[in-house]
């Protein structure tokens, strides 16, 4: 199995390998229109004056700049004449988050935070998406919402406060920004003729695993991964999409049925005991609902497996016999177990598990028939492993988080 990065620079954050001086985020006025299904962009041409007529013809137009080609103004979309232009330009527009901090990682992960416009009364918000490059593939790691109303005891995000939801435009602008940032998209010199190249995109693969619960903010998340999965745009396989919950049952079969995307469940133990300190929503959604939930998965088979996340806790969840408990209870469910060391974080309360108590766990699991990878922590000098992303964005007001959580509640 790979080594770890050395551990002692966890808690010393180094130095930005390049930080952008943040200009003051503007509230947003105008409406985006990245994130926006074909439908609804075309009604938004249309309510802006775009004759029914042309409308499909821009549609598609807009859709190769935004998502083939990845401008983020609307002077560069060379074959929409000047009035049109700037018709857009004056109802609308595709701003990509602004980035306020890169941080690049020994290890070549890359982690950005992120500042949306406020909406509405709201404040700008600041979010954190990672790029994690490895041999044949690059995988970004997407967040869902500024903060969660979940609160795992082992995690970074779990001590911040839901702020709010992302939009579907919000959750699209990490990766186009991420794309552009990484020079991930086709040369913008020629109107026409660009192409998603089928290999070598340094973006090959999305996973829904940064801040917050993304099936506590279902319709968004539906809307932005139906987006970024469109064939004639960003290009992402639903296979290579994988959306992790901390098991937010009611909404699993749905999420197959409705996004077909891979599926990753935040397990992390093996008895409702545990699980209840763990993963507090176990409380609500049981383990033996929580496993229903998967074996009912719309699509799965040997070829479309469940990820089980399982983080390794020292003296907490890592004993032979949570190995064997976990075998028994997949039974029956095609796996694969991502183990996943603990990565610490000022305050966090847990140690990693010894490494060579998780090889132990690993090899029981596997030879039950499972894959059991040990997930190879990226990241870790600049802050960017799993569980260790968190944002300095204030909880908004009492009422209105109380109402939002209340609304976001299954
Ligand atoms: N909220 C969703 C998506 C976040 S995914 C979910 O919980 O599934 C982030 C993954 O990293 C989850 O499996 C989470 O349980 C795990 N994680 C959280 N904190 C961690 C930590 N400190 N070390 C290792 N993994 C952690
Ligand atoms: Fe929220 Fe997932 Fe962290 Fe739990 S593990 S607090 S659900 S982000």
């Amino acid at each position: 199995m790979s080594a770890t990065i050395d551990l002692t620079s966890a808690d010393a954050r180094p130095r930005p390998a390049a930080a952008m001086a943040a200009a003051p985020a503007a509230s947003q006025s105008k409406r985006s229109l990245l994130g926006l299904s074909r439908h609804d962009l075309g009604l938004a041409l249309m309510e802006a004056g775009v004759p029914e007529k042309q409308a499909r013809m821009r549609v598609q137009q807009l859709w190769h700049w935004l998502y083939v080609r990845g401008v983020s103004d609307f002077s560069q979309m060379a074959n929409v004449s000047r009035d049109l232009r700037s018709l857009l330009d004056d109802k609308f527009e595709i701003r990509r988050p602004e980035i306020v901090e890169e941080q690049i990682s020994v290890d070549g992960t890359r982690k950005w935070l992120f500042r949306f416009p406020a909406r509405g009364a709201g404040r700008p918000v600041e979010i954190e998406t990672v790029y994690i490059p490895e041999e044949g593939r690059g995988t970004l790691c997407v967040s869902s919402q500024v903060g969660c109303t979940l609160t795992c005891t082992f995690c970074h995000t779990g001590t911040q406060r839901l702020v709010r939801n992302l939009e579907p435009g919000e959750i699209v602008g990490q990766v186009l920004t991420a794309r552009a940032q990484l020079g991930d998209f086709p040369e913008a010199s020629t109107p026409q003729g660009a192409i998603v190249p089928s290999e070598g995109r340094l973006v090959s693969n999305v996973v829904m695993m940064g801040m917050g619960e993304p099936l506590y903010n279902y319709d968004n998340v539906k809307s932005a991964l139906s987006v970024v999965s469109d064939g004639d745009g960003l290009a992402l396989s639903k296979r290579r999409i994988t959306l992790s919950t901390s098991g937010v049952v009611p909404m699993i079969e749905k999420t197959g049925a409705e996004m077909g995307v891979m599926l990753a469940i935040s397990l992390h133990a093996v008895t409702d005991e545990l699980r209840d300190v763990l993963v507090p929503i176990n409380k609500k959604y049981p383990l033996a609902d929580l496993m229903a939930a998967c074996r009912a998965y719309p699509g799965l088979s040997n070829a479309r497996r469940i990820t089980f996340e399982y983080v390794m806790l020292k003296g907490v969840n890592d004993s032979l016999a949570d190995a064997r408990q976990l075998v028994r209870l997949l039974q029956g469910i095609p796996a694969k177990i991502n183990l996943i060391p603990f990565n610490p974080w000022p305050g966090s309360d847990y140690e990693c598990s010894d490494w060579d108590q998780i090889e132990r766990f690993a090899e029981l699991v596997n030879q039950a028939g499972y894959a059991s990878p040990i997930r190879t922590p990226r990241g870790r000098d600049i802050f960017a492993a799993c569980g260790q992303l968190k944002s300095e964005s204030e909880r908004m007001k009492k009422g209105d988080r109380l109402a939002l959580e209340a609304a976001v509640a299954v």
